[in-house]
Parts: structure tokens; C-alpha cells; sequence
């Protein structure tokens, strides 16, 4: 194992142990498995947390973008504007829609979708936009809300990265028709399996996606609609509402590992004089730093000098959507959208995570340091 790893869930467990072990054996006592109470708790806090009137916990990440797509009325052949600079479910949703992704480049300063490559890309077809907060940094919303008003597109925000972030005084989730999150384990906020979730305000987009993640039933063997299976279970559920109250601190701490590499970090480049880009950090929480991602020169070589001193580092992503073998159908060519194919041969993660001790940020920023002092 690296002696510096990503994501540090063992000693977060640790920390949480006494009142993890009795919220997930209260469960097993209820025999409460899927949704139920400590499921309609979570949303709830959840909702809450988001500023939003609805939450519905779903079975994860990527069943909740394919049915809060849905929910705001997203059909077959309708286009849907999205970045190609994501994890690969943000198109699965679409697609499984019926619908057609539009790819568009990304803004080479943040990594996120470009509202006026967003705009250039609007079509007599498009319905809806998706940002994506990636690495945990909400989007231009104040763009993209105005964009997806002139031209009356629904706006649903891939939120799975980026639990908490805030730009003045609203949560990521609460800008768009509606939004996803994914309780993946590594996620800011992580269950102990799979699990996911749709906030929105409206009751309509609520309802549907209610009934969709539960067999298109609310009232057991009467079906309304056809749905499918995506539920909440009653432990991830426990888990999630025993980690909740930590989120803040957690993404707090996140950030502020995110300010010491950087002054670091730019140090380094400066006495070496490489061009190391760090992420830019803004005043009042725009980003939750999920992941701290550098552009890197001789990403590649680095990547193996860190891996060889026990530093886990990893990149997302190496690849841009467009350029993968499951979307050569899109029809789009190398060269199309430079940004991202560009990020992709550059961007490098290294260990961020709330529980990173700063002794061990230490011998990453001297590794990194030694490498570029060659
Ligand atoms: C993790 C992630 C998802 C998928 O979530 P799952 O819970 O793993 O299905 C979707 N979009 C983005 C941007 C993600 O990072």
C-alpha cells in the first residue's frame, strides 16, 4: 500500500467508530434494509444541507442523473449540453434517456464547462444543460443560469464532486431544475457501498423521480409509471446521517491542505521555474477541493517519481469523453475540443483527503519538490 493514499477512509471509520458501530447496528436491530425511516431522516438533513426543498435518496450517482433527467422532461432525441471533462456516468444518464450528448469544451482555468462554448452549442433540439462542479468547484452558474433562461433549457447540475460548495450563500444543487449527488465512498460525502441522490424544489420533478426509483409504485403493487430499482438502503442511510454533521469541518479542512500546497507548490515552480499550475482557491467556498489537481509539466514522469517514493497520485481523466472507444458514435474527432484533450495530457491528483496529516503533505510537496529539482 502507498504510505500516502488518495482517500483515507480507515482512519475517518476510526474517528466515527463509536457512533457508526450503533447507528449501523440500530439498522440491523430495525431490520429496516431499504429506505424507512433513517432514509426519510437523511433526506431531510440533506435537503436542508442543500437549501432545497426536495431530496430523494437513490441506489447512486449514475441512476440519479438518468432519472432526474427524466423528471425534468428529458426525452428521446432532445440534445443535452454537457462537458467532455467528467466522469464517464454524466453521458450514461443521457444517453439512457434517449437523448443526444453535446459535448463542449471546457474553461482551461477550472476545469469546467465553458458557458460560452455552451452557448455557441445551442440548437432548435437543445432541452438541457449539465454542468459538472468538477473536482468539487462549482461552475459558472451565474452564466449558465442566464444562458439556460434566454434560451429556455432546463439546467441539471452534476453535483457528485461537490457536497457543500457555496457561492454567495447558495449550495451546489440548489441553482438548476435539479441537481445529483453520489455518495460514492470516496465522494466529500461517502456511504460504505453505493448510494446517491436528486435534490430539487420542484414537487412535480420530486414526485417522478419518487416513483421512478421505486418500480414507478407508491403504494406497493400499483404501479403508475414503469421504473425502475434505485433505492436508498437503510444502512448507507445511517451512515450518511452520522457523517452529514461532519461535512462542513471535513470540506473546511480539504481546503485548507488546498491552501498549503498551493503556496508550496508555487514555491517550488518559482525556484525551478516550471510552469506548475495550481487550482485557483476563491474567497467563500466555490470549491470543495474532492480533488487537488495540478497541471503538471512531464506529468507522466512525475506521476511515476511519486508512485516510487509510496505517494498515491492518480488522473482524472485521461482521457476526454469524445476520444472514448463507448462515444466514437458522437462522430467527433480528435482536435475538437482542445481544452480538454489538452487537461488530459496534463492533469495530475495528488493526496488530498480531510484525514491527510500534515507530516504526510510534507513528504508529498518534498517529492515533488526533488523531482522538479533534478
Ligand atoms: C462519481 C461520479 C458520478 C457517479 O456516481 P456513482 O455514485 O458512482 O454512480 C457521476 N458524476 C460524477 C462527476 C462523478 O464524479
Amino acid at each position: 500500500m502507498a504510505s500516502v493514499a488518495m482517500v483515507d477512509l480507515k482512519t475517518q471509520y476510526q474517528k466515527l467508530k463509536p457512533e457508526m458501530d450503533a447507528a449501523i447496528a440500530g439498522v440491523l436491530q430495525e431490520t429496516a434494509f431499504i429506505l424507512g425511516k433513517r432514509a426519510e431522516d437523511f433526506e431531510k438533513k440533506f435537503a436542508e444541507y442543500c437549501g432545497t426543498a426536495h431530496c430523494i435518496a437513490v441506489g447512486n450517482g449514475t441512476d440519479a442523473i438518468g432519472m432526474a433527467l427524466q423528471a425534468i422532461g428529458i426525452k428521446a432525441g432532445d440534445e443535452v449540453i454537457t462537458t467532455p471533462y467528467t466522469f464517464f456516468a454524466t453521458v450514461e444518464g443521457i444517453i439512457e434517456c434517449g437523448a443526444v450528448p453535446k459535448l463542449v469544451d471546457i474553461d482551461p482555468a477550472t476545469f469546467c464547462i465553458d458557458p460560452k462554448a455552451v452557448e455557441a452549442a445551442i440548437t432548435p433540439k437543445t432541452r438541457a444543460i449539465i454542468p459538472v462542479h468538477l473536482y468539487g468547484q462549482l461552475c459558472d452558474m451565474k452564466s449558465i443560469m442566464t444562458i439556460a433562461k434566454k434560451h429556455n433549457l432546463k439546467v441539471m447540475e452534476d453535483s457528485a464532486q461537490a457536497h457543500g460548495a457555496t457561492d454567495g450563500g447558495k449550495r451546489a444543487g440548489s441553482f438548476g431544475d435539479a441537481a445529483t449527488f453520489s455518495f460514492y465512498p470516496g465522494k466529500n460525502l461517502g456511504a460504505y457501498g453505493d448510494a446517491g441522490a436528486v435534490v430539487t424544489n420542484t414537487q412535480t420533478v420530486a414526485d417522478h423521480v419518487r416513483l421512478t426509483r421505486n418500480h414507478g409504485s407508491s403504494v406497493k403493487y400499483f404501479h403508475h409509471a414503469i421504473g425502475r430499482n434505485s433505492r436508498l438502503d437503510g444502512i448507507q442511510a445511517a451512515v450518511l446521517s452520522v457523517k452529514l454533521p461532519h461535512l462542513d469541518a471535513w470540506n473546511k479542512r480539504r481546503v485548507q491542505l488546498a491552501t498549503t500546497y498551493n503556496k508550496a507548490i508555487k514555491e517550488i515552480a518559482q525556484k525551478c521555474s516550471v510552469p506548475i499550475v495550481c487550482p485557483e482557491i476563491h474567497d467563500g467556498g466555490r470549491h470543495v477541493f474532492h480533488l487537488y489537481t495540478l497541471r503538471a509539466p512531464q506529468r507522466d514522469a512525475l506521476k511515476e517519481h511519486l508512485v516510487k517514493e509510496g505517494i498515491e497520485v492518480a488522473v482524472h481523466y485521461p482521457m476526454a469523453l469524445h476520444q472514448q472507444q463507448a462515444l466514437k458514435h458522437l462522430g467527433m474527432r480528435d482536435g475538437s475540443l482542445p481544452n480538454a484533450e489538452k487537461a488530459s495530457k496534463e492533469v495530475l491528483s495528488i493526496p488530498l483527503c480531510p484525514e491527510l496529516t500534515d507530516a504526510n503533505q510534507r513528504k508529498v510537496i518534498d517529492a515533488i519538490s526533488a523531482f522538479y529539482s533534478k
